[in-house]
């Protein structure tokens, strides 16, 4: 497991932190002895759209570190006081400059990272015009039809992944919704296990 961020001084009373296990839990936590204060560490929502516009979808090249220089789905890490379709959104006009319309965006992939602690979701969400452009995080914003992806110069796993299963959905029209976990392992690199998937909805009607 990823060691927490480490954390030296109280938030509240600037009290130097003891890396302890509390009374009552089973974690090592950082707690001040002078106020009383747990600091709890919790996995972050990393929130991204999958832009359709016609047979294309819409990626960001990185403008930032890590991996700066390749191709992403729009994503970035939830806010406080937003939904995570509302994350989405919003990363998505951050990092291109477009809204895209939420009245068909549906939630498509949801990856889990428990050794780095955080969790990916991903929503299908259309364009109604192709006006976008590089938002300050990104150098460059394109259109890609399945031919033109940029496979090799994807920038993580779990947009490769994403846009895998989206071309390969496409050709029935059915778009499950997806839940993956990713673990890391030695001499092995990293695996992607799927551990749900949605019905197909046209099936059962039939
Ligand atoms: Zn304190």
């Amino acid at each position: 497991m990823k060691m927490p961020i480490e954390m030296k001084f109280c938030q509240h009373c600037a009290s130097l932190l003891s890396h302890r296990i509390p009374e009552g839990d089973d974690k090592l936590r950082f707690c001040c002895d002078t106020c009383d204060t747990i600091f709890y560490q919790n996995p972050n929502n990393v929130v991204g759209t999958l832009p359709i516009f016609e047979n294309s979808v819409l990626l960001c090249q990185r403008g930032i570190e890590p991996r700066k220089g390749k191709w992403t789905l729009p994503a970035g890490f939830m806010e406080n006081g937003e939904s995570t379709l509302q994350g989405a959104i919003r990363e998505t006009y951050e990092e291109a400059c477009v809204r895209v319309d939420t009245d068909d965006s549906s939630l498509y992939t949801l990856f889990n990272l428990p050794r780095i602690n955080q969790v990916y979701l991903f929503f299908r969400a259309s364009l109604k015009l192709p006006n976008f452009s590089p938002g300050i995080e990104s150098l460059d914003v394109q259109l890609f039809n399945e031919e033109q992806i940029p496979w090799d110069e994807i920038a993580f796993p779990v947009v490769r992944a994403t846009l895998k299963h989206y071309f390969e959905d496409r050709k029935t029209l059915n778009f499950p919704v997806r839940m993956f976990d990713i673990d890391y392992q030695k001499d092995q690199g990293m695996k992607i296990d799927l551990i749900s998937q949605s019905r197909d909805r046209k099936r059962e009607d039939t």
